[in-house]
């Protein structure tokens, strides 16, 4: 499956401690992230991935290019509710293009476990199937 991960700042480091406590999973998967995010996850799992361009400068939009090709299965998109961010706008088109194409997609570290778990169990092995 490939997964893409972003976070704003004031939940990349929990981004972190969650790609750490489920770093075995996710090393079965193709990863991909936005540029800060993206960076400090491999520096602190090893993990690789796919690292585009910092979300400011353009990576959240590439991110939106890979769901609208139907490139990614799952998003992880750790957002903080409680900070105004310049590029709210893309930010909304990121999580409708997920409704658009049925992708999986959490915005939270809770609905992250319940999706990774189901990753783990085959609950997405569906999309597989409508991609071959
Ligand atoms: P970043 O992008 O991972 O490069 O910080 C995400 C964001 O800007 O929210």
């Amino acid at each position: 499956m490939n997964i893409a991960l972003i976070a704003h700042d004031a939940k990349k480091e929990l981004m972190v401690q969650f790609c750490i406590a489920y770093c075995g999973i996710l090393s079965r998967h193709t990863l991909c992230a936005t540029g800060t995010t993206g960076k400090m996850v491999s520096e602190a799992t090893g993990l690789e991935m796919q690292r585009f361009l910092s979300g400011s400068q353009g990576g959240d939009q590439q991110l939106a290019a890979r769901i609208s090709c139907n490139e990614i299965d799952l998003l992880l998109f750790f957002r903080d509710p409680l900070t105004a961010k310049p590029n709210e706008p893309n930010d909304m088109n990121l999580l409708r293009l997920c409704d658009m194409y049925n992708i999986p997609v959490a915005t939270n570290i809770a609905t992250a476990e319940v999706l990774v778990h189901g990753l783990e169990r085959g609950d997405l092995d569906w999309r597989n199937i409508l991609r071959n």
